[in-house]
């Protein structure tokens, strides 16, 4: 496998980076995860500018031009001979010495990785995943915003072992405040009377891109859609509930905490959106 570092395609073998990586020792860097259809990247520009917003957050300077990000990444599938492929674009502080001060590291570290995409078992979109409340709050905006894709993740790991602790495919955080936010690795949506529900940018989340491209949807078809504060106790009363991100598109949610949403199967505005996403992604493939 042929794999970006730096400035140029490396086979994955020699593909490594210093112990003395700022993304490392600190987590001090940024990632977006992309995914490709057909040999062609979904949503491209938006992963790559909010790359870029990433790296504004943390005063980080881009060792590439603007315009060399799209054909490396598609370089990065062409070398591969990938199709439908999972993308990860990594930028860390690089390497220097000990210290917190990212004046130590003298250029950032780029990497830029495409492999097969390993697709979620067939079984989870019929059935729904099963979901549980963690302890873990999600990070305070103000101490960590959610906005910045960071690689330092070990809120959403925490969170996510409590949840495979529990049972859980994945755990759903609160905020500070106990209102819900979103999942380790997705956004988080619900049904109730008919109206899409999710939690507001303002909540502390990520802006995923899937989730713009639902919401977009619903406006676009006639689907009432509110993005607001909730309680966790919202979901009980909660008629369907799924998740989005780029690699697994709208995955439906059966139970939170163990009780059922709904009668425990994809609901009708679920399947409904996610046959809306599957035309979208047609006619951008087209
Ligand atoms: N929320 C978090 C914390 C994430 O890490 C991700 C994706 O990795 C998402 C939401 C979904 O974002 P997207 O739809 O852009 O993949």
């Amino acid at each position: 496998m042929w794999v970006f570092l730096n400035d140029t395609f490396v086979e994955s073998d020699k593909a490594v980076v210093s112990v003395f990586d700022h993304g490392f020792l600190y987590g001090d860097g940024i990632y977006e995860t992309l995914r490709a259809y057909g040999g062609r990247v979904f949503m491209l520009q938006q992963h790559l500018a909010r790359l870029h917003r990433s790296g504004h957050l943390i005063g980080l300077k881009f060792p590439l031009p603007d315009k060399d990000w799209p054909s490396l990444v598609k370089e990065s599938m062409s070398r591969n001979r990938l199709h439908d492929a999972y993308i990860r674009i990594t930028v860390s502080r690089g390497e220097g010495d000990i210290g917190l001060d990212p004046g130590l590291c003298r250029r950032p570290t780029v990497v830029i990785l495409a492999q097969p995409l390993t697709p979620y078992p067939p079984h989870l979109f019929h059935e729904g995943v099963s979901l549980a409340v963690v302890q873990v709050r999600r990070n305070l905006p103000a101490a960590l915003p959610p906005q910045i894709k960071s690689l330092n993740f070990l809120n959403n790991i925490l969170a996510k072992q409590e949840a495979l602790q529990a049972g859980a495919f994945d755990g759903i955080m609160l905020n500070a405040t106990g209102d819900l936010t979103e999942c380790t690795a997705s956004n988080l949506f619900f049904v109730q009377h008919g109206c899409l529900c999710t939690p507001s940018i303002e909540c502390g989340i990520l802006d995923g891109i899937t989730r713009s491209v639902v919401l977009m949807l619903a406006q676009q078809n006639g689907i009432a859609v509110e993005e607001g504060s909730y309680p966790a106790a919202a979901l009980r009363q909660a008629d369907e509930c799924f998740l989005t991100n780029t690699t697994m598109e709208i995955m439906p949610v059966r139970e939170v905490d163990r009780t059922s949403i709904g009668d425990g199967r994809p609901g009708p505005l679920t399947l409904k959106l996610r046959d809306l996403f599957h035309s979208h992604l047609a006619r951008f493939l087209e």
